[in-house]
This record gives structure tokens, C-alpha cells and sequence, in this order.
């Protein structure tokens, strides 16, 4: 128990040291010890391990973050361009007295109402 004390207080006291020798405290943490990592020039690092730190996970956060956004324009746009298809096919229904013609724009349309509902249940 006062093992544990002792090793978090000198913890404290190296980030210190750090933080006074110019070094600046990240928001992330170590995976390994749970403290904040650590940065001194080019370095990150872990003050408690002293392992160098490899910024892999937080690159595809970012990355991750950008494909949603922007995946969340794309659906925007396919139902947009599928709102306008169907417009387009009620009109071609409304006037259409051939059979054969009501019966393709009829399905193309369950088609796209299909689309519609498979694209608004992608997240
Ligand atoms: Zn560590």
C-alpha cells in the first residue's frame, strides 16, 4: 500500500521535472501505466515506463473520423439523387397508360425505396 504511494508521489515528481524542463503533458495516456504521456521535442513518451510513444491509434481515430463525416454527406447525396429519381418516376407513372411501362417504373421504384431504407441504416 505505501509501496503504491511512494511510486505514484515520484511519479508525480518526474512529470514534474518534465513539465519544468520544458516538456508538455498530452491528453493522451500511457496503454501500459495510465499516465499522461509526454512531450519533449519530437518525443512522446511515457515519464513512468519511459517507453517512446507511436501515435498509430490516434491517426486512425482521425481517420475514422473523417470517413464517418464524410460518409454522412455521401448518404445525404444518394438520398437526394434517389429523391429526385422518384419524383421523376411518379410523374412517368402518372402519365403512363402502358402497362407494360407502369409495371418497370413501378418496380424501379420499390427498387430505390429499398435503397433508400438500406443507406438510412448504414451508420
Ligand atoms: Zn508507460
Amino acid at each position: 500500500m505505501t509501496n503504491k504511494n511512494d511510486n505514484s508521489s515520484s511519479d508525480i515528481k518526474k512529470m514534474s521535472t518534465l513539465l519544468l524542463s520544458g516538456a508538455t503533458m498530452l491528453a493522451d495516456s500511457c496503454p501500459d501505466c495510465n499516465v499522461p504521456l509526454f512531450k519533449k521535442g519530437d518525443n512522446i513518451f511515457c515519464p513512468k515506463c519511459g517507453r517512446k510513444a507511436v501515435y498509430v491509434r490516434s491517426d486512425e481515430e482521425i481517420k475514422q473520423i473523417e470517413y464517418t463525416h464524410s460518409f454522412s454527406e455521401t448518404k445525404e447525396t444518394i438520398q437526394d439523387i434517389i429523391t429526385g429519381k422518384l419524383n421523376f418516376l411518379a410523374q412517368k407513372l402518372a402519365a403512363s397508360e402502358d402497362l407494360e411501362e407502369i409495371k418497370i417504373v413501378a418496380q424501379i421504384m420499390d427498387l430505390l425505396l429499398e435503397l433508400t431504407v438500406k443507406i438510412s441504416s448504414v451508420k
